[in-house]
């Protein structure tokens, strides 16, 4: 298959200088510092984060945000709250300083909505583990110097059958492919096969069985982070769509005067800003507490908001949308905020289990 690509045991990373290039600046300026503190404990300050990836969503390409996302409101803060043998905190102290991308990989061969199921393994024998399985659509698989692998060291469902592993992506026995898309470039998106990947027992992140626990925890700020990048992306689509309608004449007066497209630019401001006000008002309760059900609220809200705004201004752009680089694309790209980190089902699965916690909410 041409399109494979087995990572060197030792040598530079594919591709991907975007998000390398993006964390080493961010640490140099401080940024990092500010983020999760002088004294990090896997801590996320939401509005830091929520305005770095803005102005990385305004940079672009969004497939560097999404490896920005992945590395420092999860990978980064779960190695950051597990690491405590040395292994562990020199990839830490590397990512923390700029010099070191993580990917996170949880989805598996499985349905990636069904965690549980998922069949990679991590055998614990003595002061060795061996990995074995296959993990699909991993961003920054293609570029990243380690994975955060989520593997099972038990058989059955069970809430504490599973336990998160630190892969060097040089290790024999790893095997990098690019995930087959023409989209999200820059995020070095990829599918990893780990085929008896013996590593020694330190690269173990937290006690064995947290696995499912710790990826909750840091699945909710995953969750703040994506909204954030929500938000600026449909307010960036709507103002571009505003400037271009204004520039356009149909029967002689801008197609920004029609009543149709005032009032569907208007109900995009609309959504966007209910989004941006449950944003605000969960932030802290997700960055703090981890409060799954509200993160759950926030991401069935930024799935269903992204997709309405892009479809809108996609529609509003015509022609000019289908240009390369054009709203079409990234209404395309967008689509993964409905998938990608919980789809909108699962996602209102939970809500839905917990409807009595978000209704109380409400009360006045
Ligand atoms: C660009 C990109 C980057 C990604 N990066 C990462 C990463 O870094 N790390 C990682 O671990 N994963 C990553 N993923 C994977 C992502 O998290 C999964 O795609 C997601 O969890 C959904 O899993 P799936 O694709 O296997 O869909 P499936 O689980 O097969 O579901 C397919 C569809 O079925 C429907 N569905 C599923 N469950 C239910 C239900 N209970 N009720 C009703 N309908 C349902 C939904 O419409 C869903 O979209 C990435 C994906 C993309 C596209």
């Amino acid at each position: 298959m041409p399109d494979v690509r087995t990572r060197p045991a030792s040598g530079p990373p594919v591709s991907g200088a975007d998000a390398r290039q993006a964390v080493a600046e961010l640490a140099g300026a401080g940024a990092l510092t500010e983020l999760y503190g002088p004294r990090p404990t896997g801590r996320v300050d939401p509005r830091t984060l929520r305005r770095l990836l803005a102005e990385a969503a305004a940079r672009g390409p969004q497939g560097t945000v999404l490896a920005l996302l992945v590395q420092l409101a999860t990978a980064l803060p779960l190695l950051t709250e597990t690491a405590q043998a040395p292994t562990a905190t020199a990839v830490r102290d590397a990512a923390l300083g700029g010099r070191a991308l993580l990917a996170l990989a949880a989805t598996d061969e499985q349905a990636g909505s069904d965690l549980t199921a998922l069949t990679t393994t991590v055998d614990l024998d003595g002061d060795q583990v061996t990995v074995n399985g296959t993990k699909r659509w991993v961003t920054s698989a293609l570029t990243a110097d380690h994975a955060l692998v989520l593997a099972r060291h038990r058989p059955g469902r069970h809430f504490t059958n599973f336990t998160w592993v630190l892969v060097p992506l040089t290790a024999p026995g790893v095997t990098v492919r690019p995930a087959a898309t023409e989209l999200f470039e820059g995020s070095g998106v990829g599918h990893l096969e780990l085929s008896g990947v013996v590593l020694s027992r330190d690269h173990l992140l937290g006690r064995t069985g947290r696995g499912l626990a710790l990826f909750a925890r840091h699945m909710a700020v995953e969750r703040l982070a994506s909204a954030a990048w929500a938000i600026e992306l449909c307010r960036g689509a709507i103002a571009d769509t505003d400037r271009r309608l204004r520039a356009r004449q149909v029967d002689d007066a801008p197609l920004r005067e029609s009543a149709s497209v005032r009032q569907r630019l208007a109900d995009c401001a609309v959504q966007v800003s209910s989004l941006h006000a449950l944003w605000t008002a969960s932030c802290d309760r997700i960055a703090d507490g981890h409060d799954a059900t509200a993160a759950a609220v926030l991401k069935a809200a930024s799935g269903t908001t992204v997709e309405r705004v892009m479809t809108i201004c996609a529609q509003l752009q015509g022609a000019d949308g289908f240009g390369t680089g054009g709203i079409q694309q990234l209404r395309a790209e967008a689509a993964v905020f409905a998938i990608g980190g919980g789809a909108t089902e699962v996602v209102l699965d939970t809500v839905a289990g917990r409807l009595d916690t978000v209704l109380n909410e409400l009360t006045p």
